[in-house]
């Protein structure tokens, strides 16, 4: 066994990078290649379909058959050119992973023989028989009927042999069963909400896009060790292993120079994204050991998202190509830093302008100052509902710990911005915004620097943060789909941009010029957020907590419970104004969200259990069995001192027995909490229950990582964190 599992540590030591060849040196020349953009369909479609497909991507006027059918015809041609012989609508339902349904081009030609055919209804719409995927009992397992519709602002692509149509999925009845369908009404609902406000300041402005640009951290780990390892296997993260000597604490992994296998797989994925049309555009190495992070360049938040789903997809099989797994668990090793994914977020204007970027006159300014302040009033309203949008049985381990954001939803200005609030307050109405000047040469009233991008302090401990034209929500899980925060955010905007403006045209109907009815509306705001949710402290402290309770944020660290806020009026009545989620779908959310907390605990918890009775306990007894040999064979050569000599051996002996009880009595009884947990029939109480049992799994892993202390080397049965984390 032992033997086993050093022949494993040393033979991923000793692999190779497998260098891919890029197809051409630039990345102009294949960019967008699998991907049936505007180009392509300039090419592959007549003027009038091409004019009318971009109408309704541009400004969602409906496709007629006719024209779909000659979309199918251009998409069947090209993909037919790179080998296609099947579709797939590609949508994203409530699990953690994109879902396809391959059918084939095939088709009988009517006159005997067989076609390759492809048709407007195909692509429109495909009808999966999909009653297993999470509905929350909004669909019935006998009435399985749920369909996907094609999305055709995010473009197709090719993915080996199929034709992926990005698509969404709704049940019968009409109500969302995905992640796609919500977000999209959430940027319908902020352009809509957004798109008033832009006209105070630009009469010109037709459409309010909300960006995202997500960073995405992610553990690369050697695949045979990770074979070697039922809890990486089964759970995505190791549920025991004792911190390795050496980890992260020199800051030596991060930023440093990237290993050879890693940067062959980098610049793998690197070209499947190009070849799909991703910007991609940054790859470094993050603070823990076998960590990485990867960014494209920011994009509209829909499309983004799919890039996203699309990359992790890409991500997992490519990494097996270079003898790796990828994790996307937010917290796989115990001690080190875990992964999220960094929301960055902002809104811009079709006519270019960056809402959430300082501008360079008074008016541009004000408008400026008229989103970042909704944005966080928007985010202190609703702080409770943003910390549950990001909240999951996996994300609960790095929330809170100490080294990822914290269980409190606050927002981080920087001291620039928290001194223009403070003047902003005190000034009269009717002053002039001038935001320019550089650092340190305040021309302006507020000082705002132009360079200001570049400039912002860091805070790595807050979860929700300025950096200089967008706002970053750190919050977000590693394995997360950004649309489930995305949604929240845009949603909370949305709502509070409505507010907003109704308070503007009240001033403005007595009388008050746009920039002064704009300053009257925001001065009350301003005052009430930045005592509130503006906090650029250490988000790590004990004093925080205290705080933040103080300050009325909510401090919940449950994750059952903090789901409960979905269903509280407060978000109701937000979500269903709005047209995002009715409350049947709300109410069946959360049943799924409870439901796939209580499976992934009792996964981590059966996996825990039995990895301490079929692995654990044997190793430390077969030791403990050497030791008492050893202990004989001193007492009868040493009969006289023989207490003496064996001192240590009886020691490590009797340590072994009392830890080994603790472990077994500890995992009979949770073992015993579980089948009380499974009998409970209302999700929210099960996965109540359901949250002790995850919290009974520290102490056993406490007392395993002991063991692992005291057992010899050669017998411990499990690859070590300093065998699993240092090799690439
Ligand atoms: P850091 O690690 O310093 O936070 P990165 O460069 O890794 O920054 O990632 C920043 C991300 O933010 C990138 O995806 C970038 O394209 C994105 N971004 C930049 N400007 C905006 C913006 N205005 N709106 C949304 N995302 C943006
Ligand atoms: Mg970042």
């Amino acid at each position: 066994m032992s033997k086993l599992r050093f022949d494993v540590v040393k033979d991923a030591f000793k692999k190779k990078a497998v260098n891919v060849e890029p197809p051409s040196p630039k990345v102009s020349d294949y960019f967008g290649e699998l991907v049936f953009g505007r180009e392509k369909m300039r090419q592959y479609l007549d003027e009038t379909t091409f004019s009318k497909i971009c109408d309704c991507i541009d400004n969602g006027t409906a496709l007629d058959r006719a024209t779909a059918d000659k979309v199918a015809d251009g998409m069947k041609i090209w993909s037919m050119e790179h080998g296609v012989t099947h579709i797939s609508h590609w949508f994203q339902p409530l699990t953690e992973v994109t879902a396809e349904k391959h059918d084939s081009f095939m088709d009988y030609d009517g006159k005997g023989g067989m076609i390759e055919s492809f048709d407007g209804k195909a692509l429109v719409q495909q009808e999966p028989d999909a009653s297993s995927f999470p509905s929350g009992g909004i669909r019935a397992t006998f009435e399985a009927r749920g369909y996907t519709a094609w999305d055709p602002t995010s473009p197709v692509f090719i993915q080996g042999d199929t034709l992926c149509i990005p698509s969404v999925f709704i049940s019968y009845t009409g109500e969302a069963l995905d992640y796609k369908t919500p977000l999209k009404k959430s940027l319908r609902a902020v352009n809509d909400a957004a798109l008033p406000v832009c006209r105070l300041f630009d009469s010109n402005v037709r459409k309010v896009y909300s960006y995202l640009g997500w960073e995405q951290e992610y553990f690369l780990i050697d695949e045979d060790l990770y074979a070697s390892r039922p809890d990486l296997m089964l759970s995505g993260r190791t549920l025991m292993g004792h911190p390795s000597s050496k980890n992260q604490q020199l800051d030596d992994h991060y930023f440093g120079a990237i290993p050879s296998r890693v940067a062959a797989f980098m610049r793998d994925i690197e070209m499947a994204g190009f070849k799909l049309g991703i910007p991609l555009k940054t790859m470094h190495n993050e603070a823990a050991p076998n960590q990485f992070e990867m960014a494209p360049i920011y994009g509209e938040a829909n499309l983004a998202n799919d890039q996203n789903q699309i990359m992790m997809n890409v991500m997992i099989s490519t990494a097996r190509r270079h003898g790796f797994v990828v994790l996307f668990h937010e917290k796989p090793f115990e001690g080190i830093n875990g992964s999220g994914k960094h929301n960055n977020w902002s809104l811009g204007t079709d006519t270019g302008t960056q809402l959430l970027a300082p501008g360079h006159d008074p008016k541009s300014n004000l408008q400026f100052l008229t989103f970042f302040v909704n944005t966080l009033a928007a985010v202190q309203k609703h702080n409770a509902l943003l910390k549950a949008s990001i909240a999951s049985a996996t994300n609960a381990h790095r929330l809170g710990a100490n080294e990822a954001p914290p269980a409190i939803v606050s927002a981080f200005l920087g001291q620039t911005m928290t001194d223009v609030l403070h003047k902003f307050l005190e000034m009269p109405s009717d002053t002039p915004i001038e935001i320019t000047g550089k650092r340190g040469k305040n021309i302006g009233l507020l000082g705002i620097p132009e360079i200001f991008v570049d400039n912002t302090d860091r805070n790595r401990t807050s979860p929700f943060a300025f950096t200089g034209n967008r706002f970053e929500f750190r919050a977000v899980g590693a394995s997360a789909n950004c649309a489930g925060a995305m949604t929240t955010l845009n949603s909370a905007v949305a709502e509070q941009l409505i507010e907003f403006k109704a308070v503007v045209d009240k001033e403005m109907a007595c009388g008050k010029p746009v920039n002064i009815a704009v300053m009257d509306a925001l001065k009350p705001i301003v005052a009430s957020i930045l005592n509130v949710v503006c906090f650029d402290g250490n988000g790590y402290s004990d004093e925080w907590v205290l705080e933040a309770r103080h300050r009325g944020l909510d401090i919940e660290t449950n994750v059952p419970k903090m789901f409960k806020t979905f269903t509280e009026d407060k978000a109701v009545e937000m979500f269903t104004r709005l047209g995002v989620y009715t409350r049947k779908e709300l109410e069946a959310r959360n049943e799924v969200r409870w439901d796939t907390y209580c499976k992934k605990v009792q996964i981590e918890a059966r996996v825990t259990g039995r990895m301490a009775i079929n692995h654990i306990i044997p190793a430390a007894i077969a030791y403990q069995t050497e030791l008492l040999k050893n202990i004989d064979l001193m007492r009868v050569n040493f009969p006289d001192n023989f207490r003496e000599m064996a001192v240590t051996p009886i020691g490590i002996v009797s340590e072994i027995s009392s830890l080994v009880k603790e472990i077994k009595e500890r995992v009979d009884a949770m073992v015993a909490q579980r089948v009380v947990a499974n009998n409970i029939s209302d999700d929210y109480e099960k996965a109540l229950a359901y949250h002790d049992i995850a919290e009974s799994l520290f102490p056993i892993r406490r007392a395993i990582d002991q063991l692992e202390e005291l057992t010899d080397n050669d017998m411990w049965p499990l690859p070590k964190y300093r065998e699993i984390l240092f090799i690439n």
